[in-house]
């Protein structure tokens, strides 16, 4: 059965022999509505109606766990797909036909709040667990366990917006939950297609950014595919040595052909790319480590005639019992950006909320 919250109108017409695209259209748009399929639609003939309930339903995720910082407006939700072989519970279709079938994988989405009362983004996961084990990230440590299916990262953003009050909506998306996002790109694009397609959620692209650890062929292709949508790509340091240590994927992919990519993916949609450092004690937090990464910002602006914006993460803890890592302290932070912006290259600082509730960067994790 198709997912149909995961199809623009193209897909869906190009799926059901004999709707046209205008009826396609139709539908989505009566789907992120939240309307039942069974519901009869103005210029939709009742024949494409029941052509898209014999192939398509829209599966829904439980809702394991809604859990609200203290400290901050962050929401993190914990999300279990539909088992394999289970019922599938399906939302807004008055379908009675099987769900996907997934396997009862849970998975993190969490909502957050941006300057603007009552606009959100949402902070998406891309894959249960992740392979690429950076040293800085508790998702990281639970190894990949499989990718998401396109509608299971469309559905995170319909959970978060069902639970909006009036008025309020979700602004942007961020791939920055769980997951590399580049290592599951046919997915991700497709769930991008359908958050930017007008008659599905209407999110501008431009507000839609995809996070990589560094994948060059996927960043390329994300600039050939969804040239609209923003590239934040994780340095952790200039330094070879150091970043090999926190980010293991480098021995694979050098910074130098990550950067490369991100450079053409800078010329083909004149979008200049997001670079995230998470200084930490004693590792990539001293002044040599901020000249290094000033340094390396200003021959990638030379080169490829973008500058990068810098943000500066603060590390979250990610164990408990034996945290690997030392968060910088504000006085150490404000060292790390002033020596970046002696060399000239300015910074700002991300805010990293929920940390309260194991929401913040780095923190999400369904290990149990
Ligand atoms: S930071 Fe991103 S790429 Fe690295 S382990 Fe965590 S989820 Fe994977």
């Amino acid at each position: 059965m198709l997912a149909l919250q995961a199809k623009t109108p193209e897909a869906l017409e190009r799926a059901v022999p004999g709707i046209t695209l205008s009826e396609a259209r139709k539908i989505v748009a009566a789907v992120h509505r939240g309307e039942p399929l069974g519901r009869p639609l103005k210029e939709v003939r009742r024949s494409a109606v029941e052509a898209v309930r014999e192939r398509a339903l829209v599966p829904a995720l439980e809702v394991v766990s809604e859990q609200a910082s203290r400290v901050d407006p962050f929401v993190k939700y914990a999300l279990r797909s539909p088992s394999a072989g289970a019922p599938g519970p399906a939302c807004g279709t008055g379908s009675e036909g099987p769900g996907t079938p997934g396997d009862g994988h849970v998975f993190e989405t969490v909502r957050i709040p941006l300057e603007r009362a009552g606009r959100f983004s949402v902070c998406v996961s891309s894959q249960v667990g992740c392979a690429l084990a950076c040293a800085f990230c508790a998702t990281g440590r639970m190894g990949l366990v499989r990718n998401l299916e396109a509608w299971e990262i469309v559905e995170q953003v319909r959970v978060v917006r069902a639970g909006l009050g009036r008025g309020a909506r979700v602004h942007g998306v961020v791939f920055q939950g769980m997951g590399e996002p580049l290592a599951n790109i046919d997915r991700v694009l497709e769930a991008v297609g359908v958050f930017c397609n007008p008659s599905a959620l209407a999110i501008d692209a431009r507000a839609i950014t995809v996070c990589t650890a560094g994948i060059p062929s996927g960043i390329r292709r994300l600039a050939r595919e969804a040239p609209k949508v923003r590239l934040a790509v994780s340095i952790s340091s200039a330094r070879r040595e150091v970043r090999r240590r926190l980010m293991p994927i480098d021995k694979k992919h050098p910074l130098e052909e990550v950067l490369e990519a991100a450079g053409e993916h800078a010329r083909i949609t004149g979008l200049a790319p997001m670079w995230a450092v998470t200084p930490l004690t004693g590792v990539n937090d001293s002044t040599e480590e901020a000249r290094a990464l000033a340094d390396l910002a200003a021959r990638f602006s030379a080169r490829h005639g973008a500058r990068p914006r810098i943000s500066v993460i603060p590390y979250n803890p990610i164990d408990p019992n034996n945290d690997p890592f030392v968060r910088v302290d504000e006085a150490g932070e404000a060292r790390f950006r002033h020596a970046m912006r002696a060399c000239g290259v300015m910074t700002h600082k991300r805010y990293s909320g929920g940390g309260d509730v194991q929401a913040a960067c780095g923190q999400l994790s369904t290990r149990s």
